[in-house]
C-alpha cells in the first residue's frame, strides 16, 4: 500500500510524486511505500504550521491536552497492529514492539496531564503592590527529526509536549521505519487535531532534513540520531539562532564489582546489551568488571549469550531481531571484524546464514574481551549485538574506564556498598545514573538525556520537556 505525507490536515502526494519501498529488515522484502519527499513539500509542511500557530497557540492547555488523550485511544484501539508494523519495519520482537505502542500511548496521557499542572511561579516583589510571576509561551512551529530505533515512541514524547504547550510541529520521521510514525500521525488527525498543527512529511534526511532546519517559519529543532547529523544540525540552527535539543549517541559502561550480585548483573548486561538488537543509545556496551567476579562474571555471560535465541521477530520466543537496515548491517559488521584484529573474540562475531534468516540483515550476538579501551571498538558507538568486557582491579579504575569516553548518556553500577555506589553516582560523567539496574531503562516523567557529546539542549520528557518547548516571561504586575 502506499501513504501520503500528511500536511495541513491532509493526506497528499509528495510534491515530485517520488515513493520508496519501506523494506522488512528479516528478508528484505517490500511491506509498503512512502514519499521520498522533496523541499518543496517541506516547504508546503511549515507553510501550514506557520499559518496554524496563530490559533493553535492561543487555546488552553486542556483544550490542547484532550487532543492527546483521543489520539491515544485510537492508538490503544489497535496496539497489536502497530506493534506487528513496527517489528516488521525495524526488527525489534513483538513483545518489545508492543512495550513501545504503550508507552506511546502512556506518553500522550502523562502530557495531556501536564495541561493541569502549574506552569510558573509567583515571586516576591519589593514593592507590595507588584505581583511578579512567571509565565510560559510556545516558541512557534518545531522541527522534529526523529530515529528508528524507538519509532513511534520518540515521535510521541517530542510531538506530545510540543503541542501541549502550545506549538505547531513539521516531523520528519526516519526514512527506515516510517509505518510506525504513520500510525501515531494518523491517530492524531482520528482525533481531530486542527488543520497544520500536526504536519509530517516522510523521506530520506538527506534530501529534506536541511530544508527543515533552514525554513524560517520553524524556531526550534528536536533531534535524536547520530552524532554526525546531530552535529550538522546544530552548526547550522546556531548560526540561524534556533535553539536545538539533541540527543545523540552512547557508549554506555555497567561496572560489576566484587560484591555484586552476579544474577542480576549478568541478566541486565544481557538485556541492555543485546535486547532491540542493541540498537538503543542507552545500550550496555562496555562491561567493566572487578577481578574477582571477572572470571565467573564471563562464564555465565558467554553462557547465556550463546543460548540468545535470534530469529524472525515476529516469532514468538525470538529473543532478539535483525538489525534495521542493510546500512546498519554493513557497520556492525565492519566493526566486528575490526574488533577481531584487536581485541579477543568470545561469543558470535558472524552474521547468520541459515536458510531461514540468510535473506535477513542477522548478526550473532557478539562478545570481545578488550585490554585497553585505546581500541577502536570501545570507543567508537557500534549500535549493534555486540558488548565488550574489561577486567578492572578497583573501583577507582573502574570509574575512570567509564569516563574515558566522549559520550556520557547512561551509566550503570552493581554494588551492595552504599558507600561506592554514592561516589559512582558523583563521579560518574553520564546524565542518567543507575545503581543496581542497567544502562537501559527510562521513564518518561523523568527527565532523559546525557552529559558530554551525548546531548545538547534541555532534557526531553518528564515536566524538563517544558523548558524546550516554551520561552519564560517574567511578569511584574502593579
Ligand atoms: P540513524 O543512524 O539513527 O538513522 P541519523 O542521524 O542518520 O541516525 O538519522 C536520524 C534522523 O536524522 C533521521 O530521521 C534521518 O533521516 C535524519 N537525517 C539524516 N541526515 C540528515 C540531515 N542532513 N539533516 C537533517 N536530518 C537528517
Amino acid at each position: 500500500m502506499r501513504y501520503e505525507n500528511y500536511i495541513n490536515g491532509q493526506w497528499i502526494e509528495p510534491s515530485l510524486g517520488g515513493y520508496v519501498d519501506n523494506l522488512n529488515p528479516h528478508n528484505q522484502k517490500a511491506l509498503d511505500q512512502f514519499p521520498a519527499s522533496t523541499p518543496e513539500d517541506i516547504n508546503l509542511a511549515t507553510a501550514a504550521a506557520k499559518e496554524a500557530f496563530t490559533t493553535w497557540s492561543k487555546l488552553s492547555y486542556q483544550q490542547r491536552g484532550e487532543y492527546l488523550l483521543k489520539a491515544a485511544d485510537f492508538l490503544s484501539e489497535k496496539v497489536e497492529d502497530i506493534a506487528r508494523d513496527l517489528t516488521s519495519e525495524e526488527g525489534k520482537t513483538l513483545p518489545e514492539a508492543i512495550g513501545e505502542t504503550n508507552r506511546a500511548i502512556r506518553v500522550l496521557h502523562y502530557y495531556s496531564g501536564e495541561a493541569t499542572q502549574s506552569v510558573g511561579d509567583i515571586i516576591p516583589s519589593v514593592n507590595p503592590k507588584t505581583m511578579i510571576y512567571t509565565k510560559r509561551v510556545p516558541i512557534g512551529p518545531v522541527g522534529l527529526i526523529t530515529p528508528w530505533n524507538f519509532p513511534i515512541a520518540i515521535p510521541a514524547w517530542k510531538i506530545a509536549p510540543a503541542l501541549v504547550y502550545g506549538n505547531t510541529v513539521v516531523i520528519k520521521p526516519s526514512e527506515f521505519t516510517p509505518k510506525s510514525a504513520y500510525h501515531l500521525i494518523d491517530a492524531l488527525h482520528q482525533a481531530g487535531v486542527p488543520a497544520g498543527v500536526v504536519n509530517c512529511v516522510f523521506g530520506v534526511g538527506g534530501d529534506i532534513g536541511a530544508e527543515l532546519v533552514d525554513s524560517p517559519d520553524i524556531k526550534a529543532i528536536s533531534f535524536t540520531g547520530s552524532n554526525k547529523i546531530g552535529n550538522v544540525i546544530k552548526q547550522r540552527a546556531t548560526i540561524l539562532g534556533k535553539s536545538v535539543q539533541l540527543e545523540m549517541g552512547g557508549k554506555n559502561p555497567l561496572i560489576v564489582l566484587n560484591d555484586a550480585n552476579i544474577d542480576k548483573a549478568v541478566a541486565f548486561s544481557i538485556q541492555d546489551g543485546f535486547m532491540s538488537t542493541g540498537q538503543k543509545c542507552t545500550a550496555a556496551s562496555r562491561l567493566i568488571v572487578e577481578a574477582g567476579i571477572y572470571d565467573e562474571f564471563c562464564r555465565r555471560l558467554l553462557d547465556q549469550t550463546n543460548s540468545l535465541k535470534v530469529g524472525n521477530p515476529l516469532d514468538e520466543g525470538t529473543y532478539m531481531g535483525p538489525v534495521v537496515s542493510a546500512r546498519q548491517y554493513e557497520s556492525v559488521l565492519t566493526m566486528i571484524e575490526q574488533g577481531k584484529k584487536e581485541a579477543r573474540l568470545l561469543a558470535g562475531g558472524n552474521e547468520i546464514n541459515t536458510p531461514d534468516l540468510k535473506e535477513g540483515f542477522y548478526v550473532q550476538p557478539t562478545v570481545f574481551e578488550v585490554d585497553s579501551q585505546s581500541v577502536e571498538i570501545a570507543r567508537k558507538e557500534i549500535f549493534g549485538p555486540v558488548v565488550m568486557l574489561l577486567k578492572v582491579n578497583s573501583f577507582d579504575e573502574a570509574v575512570e574506564l567509564a569516563n574515558d569516553t566522549s559520550y556520557g548518556l547512561s551509566a550503570a553500577i552493581f554494588t551492595n556498598n552504599l558507600t561506592l555506589s554514592q561516589r559512582f553516582v558523583d563521579e560518574v560523567e553520564a546524565g542518567m545514573v543507575h545503581v543496581n539496574s542497567g544502562t537501559v531503562g527510562t521513564e518518561f516523567q523523568a527527565p532523559f538525556g546525557g552529559m558530554k557529546s551525548s546531548s545538547d539542549g534541555p532534557r526531553e520528557q518528564g515536566k524538563t520537556s517544558i523548558d524546550f518547548y516554551t520561552k519564560m516571561k517574567t511578569v511584574y504586575m502593579d
